[in-house]
């Protein structure tokens, strides 16, 4: 009986599953990307979603060494850089769209966030091959130059400049978001299964981009994907806790991410705008829930630097905006209203709060 009733639903699945291409992976915009497009994934519809986060990074990435004398291999962002100080530079709309979503972050967390970082990620050499502690003269030096008021955005001319020589903008901590936004919409545009029949499906997709993740739609039976947060503290893939959600993206930003040791000291990627080290506030890790990725992005690097109290207090004013905290003595701090449970071999604990 048992049996029987299996029978057809398997038959069904397997012509749902009909020409389903795996899932696929691609070193692309600084990382390892994995999209998963389940039953109506088709070849030429991966294709197009990897040549977005392609075309993406050839317009957001921050690649000072590519940009040779000539600028070759410069991308849009490295020729706004390579102008600061002498004259506004034209640059494609989304890359403007980006740049006033980023100063936005920038105002709300009091420069805690800033995309003008730059000079001071270029000094650590952070995600380049030899990061480095630089001298004390350096990072003020650099420090100096940060600062996201002196980029000025003319939307009539479809300019972008930066006001001082020296000055850099770097999209590091919201790119990657908007890559997954760009790649959501790909996928949402396209809501037939392929082929002759083209039934009509609500899509699902999962997006990875090294960590910054949009979980599309939801799973088989209505049900809620389970995302797992990495442990901060152990190696890549061990899991705290698991989090519950649908059709929303979900970034971490972590001191896991991008580290180096130096003098028996760890350092890693996230840069205060303050005093120009890495961040070190007691957190480990800060994961953002929201509709939008870029938003996830660029709010998870805020809240991090803005520590606990403050980036909690950030994202308990934005609407549709959860958040993980994971702090160094091992308190996950959970705002109200996210759908997380703790793994329970982990030696975390969990501390909720509610809406104020
Ligand atoms: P990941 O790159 O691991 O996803 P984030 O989204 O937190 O992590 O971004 C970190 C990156 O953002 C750094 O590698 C650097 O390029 C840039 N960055 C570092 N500090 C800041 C900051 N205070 N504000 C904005 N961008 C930053
Ligand atoms: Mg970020």
């Amino acid at each position: 009986m048992y049996r029987l009733f299996l029978l057809p639903f398997f038959a069904f699945l397997c012509l749902s599953c009909f020409r389903e291409v795996p899932a696929q992976w691609e070193s692309v915009l600084g990382t390892v990307c994995g999209v998963n497009l389940f039953e109506g994934g088709t070849k030429a519809e991966y294709d197009a979603v990897f040549a977005e986060f392609r075309r993406v990074e050839g317009i957001m990435a921050f690649t000072p060494a590519s940009s040779g004398p000539k600028g070759e291999g410069a991308t849009a962002l490295d020729l706004i850089n390579q102008n600061a100080g002498i004259r506004p530079v034209q640059a494609p709309e989304e890359l403007l769209d980006v740049l006033e979503r980023a100063c936005y972050y920038a105002e709300l967390s009091a420069g805690a966030f800033d995309p003008t970082v730059g000079p001071l990620v270029r000094l650590w050499g952070i995600g380049g091959e030899s990061p480095r502690l630089p001298s004390a003269a350096g990072i003020q030096e650099a420090l100096d130059l940060v600062d996201w008021k002196d980029l000025l955005i003319d939307r009539k001319a479809g300019t972008a400049f930066l006001r001082r020589r020296g000055q850099a903008l770097d999209l590091g901590a919201i790119a990657k978001g908007y890559a997954a936004d760009r790649a959501a919409a790909i996928i949402r545009e396209k809501t037939g299964l392929p082929g002759v029949f083209r039934l009509p499906v609500k899509r699902r997709a999962i997006i990875d981009l090294g960590g910054n993740i949009f979980a599309l739609g939801e799973r088989r039976g209505r049900k809620n994907w389970r995302i797992g947060i990495q442990d901060p503290l152990r190696e890549r893939g061990v899991y705290l806790g698991v989090l519950e959600l649908k059709d929303k993206s979900v970034v971490t930003s972590g001191v896991y991410e991008r580290v180096f040791e130096e003098g028996g000291r760890r350092y890693h990627h996230i840069l205060s705008t303050r005093d120009g080290y890495p961040v070190w506030n007691g957190l480990l890790s800060v994961t953002i829930i929201a509709d939008s990725s870029t938003d996830a992005d660029a709010l998870s690097t805020a809240a991090f630097a803005l520590g606990l109290e403050k980036g909690l207090a950030l994202v308990e004013s934005l609407p549709d905006t959860e958040a993980i905290f994971v702090r160094e003595d091992r308190a996950v701090v959970v705002s109200s209203g996210t759908l997380f449970k703790l793994l329970d071999d982990g030696d975390y604990r969990l501390v909720s709060v509610t809406a104020p």
